[in-house]
């Protein structure tokens, strides 16, 4: 786990829930996590301060009115829905909990508004308890580096079986920091650290994936300048959510993530500009297994070049990016032409 050793030289500071924790008060930890959920740090840091000046326990929560705590927690994200989730709340913690915040998961779970993430939030920060919360940012980064799952509740159950116990508390803060600034969902690998750039198995394969760009003269176009002549493309197709496709007599579930499809533009009357054109139109008669991906994905970039090599990239393809079955192509004995980069 040095990569983590390694961030945690570079990532100083805390989010403000691991702030708050401080404290050590489960209450304003489990209302904090409450009120992050789709909100800026700053304005959750915010609102936080603001609430909690007025609402400091279980009973103040139960006896503000429901309006003057939605003025509280504006401008955080869904204020009303969590105005009225901590109403309920209060409610349950008071009737089942003596007003105390419950210091185990199922427990944690039956109450309003708590899932997995902040459960696992609260058990580690306010009871310091041996658990790791996997938010979207954990789950990107750790699939990116040393996991593959599909889900965060998987997430936490394989990391669980990877990381050391002693990282377990911390992940979250640290990648939570790291996520925002620099490995966003679109990674900023060029302002990432050097020593986490070595180290990272995600930036090798972006960096592989450009070299081989780079060695065959593949050059971004926008689809208005394609231009009418020979040779190679490439598209890189976004599928926002994993989905059951089906493509000519074969179905399969393709996870949500980019493709990279290698293409060629080299028939008679054939050319960069009709070829690609035909795919952007995502016509009724399908004639390609890859425009049945394209009516559910977009077309975020393409590559073209003017040499024949759509074999040789695919073939290299393979040896950096997961190829997917049964997109492979008659002329050549390639796995496939369509590869699979985790987002
Ligand atoms: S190199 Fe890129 S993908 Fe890897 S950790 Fe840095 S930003 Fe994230």
């Amino acid at each position: 786990m040095e990569i983590i050793e390694r961030l945690k030289e570079r990532i100083k500071g805390d989010a403000v829930v691991t702030e708050i924790a401080k404290e050590r008060d489960p209450f304003k930890v489990l209302v904090s996590t409450i009120i992050s959920a789709r909100t800026k740090d700053e304005v959750t840091e915010e609102v936080s301060k603001k609430l909690f000046e007025k609402v400091k326990d279980v009973d103040d929560l139960l006896k503000i009115d429901e309006k003057e705590l939605e003025s509280l927690l504006y401008p955080a994200g869904f204020y009303k829905n969590k105005a009225r989730t901590l109403k309920k709340l209060a409610k349950v913690l008071k009737e089942k909990y003596n007003g105390e915040v419950p210091s185990n998961m199922d427990e944690l779970l039956s109450l309003p508004g708590v899932g997995v993430k902040t459960a696992s939030l609260v058990l580690s920060l306010a009871f310091n308890k041996d658990e790791i919360c996997v938010d979207t940012h954990v789950h990107r980064i750790s699939n990116r580096w040393f996991i593959d799952t599909e889900t965060p509740e998987e997430s936490r159950e394989e990391l669980k079986k990877v990381l050391p116990k002693k990282y377990w508390k911390s992940i979250n803060n640290l990648l939570v920091l790291f996520g925002r600034s620099i490995c966003g969902p679109k990674p900023k690998c060029d302002k990432c650290y050097e020593e986490i750039k070595e180290l990272c198995p995600y930036y090798k394969k972006l960096k592989a994936l450009k070299e081989v760009l780079d060695k065959y003269n593949f050059k971004k176009v926008s689809p208005k300048k394609i231009p009418d002549e020979r040779g190679t493309y490439i598209l890189k197709i976004k599928l926002k959510n994993g989905k059951v496709i089906k493509f000519g007599n074969h179905e399969r579930f393709f996870k949500k993530g980019y493709y990279f499809y290698v293409g060629s533009a080299n028939g008679k009357n054939i050319n960069l500009k009709n070829r690609i054109e035909r795919h952007l139109r995502k016509e009724k008669n399908k004639f390609w297994h890859i425009d049945y991906l394209l009516e559910h994905g977009a077309i975020e970039d393409i590559y073209i070049t003017n040499k024949s090599v759509e074999c040789e990239v695919a073939k290299e393809l393979s040896n950096i990016l997961e190829p997917i079955k049964g997109f492979g192509c008659s002329d050549c004995k390639c796995v496939s032409h369509l590869f699979y980069l985790k987002p």
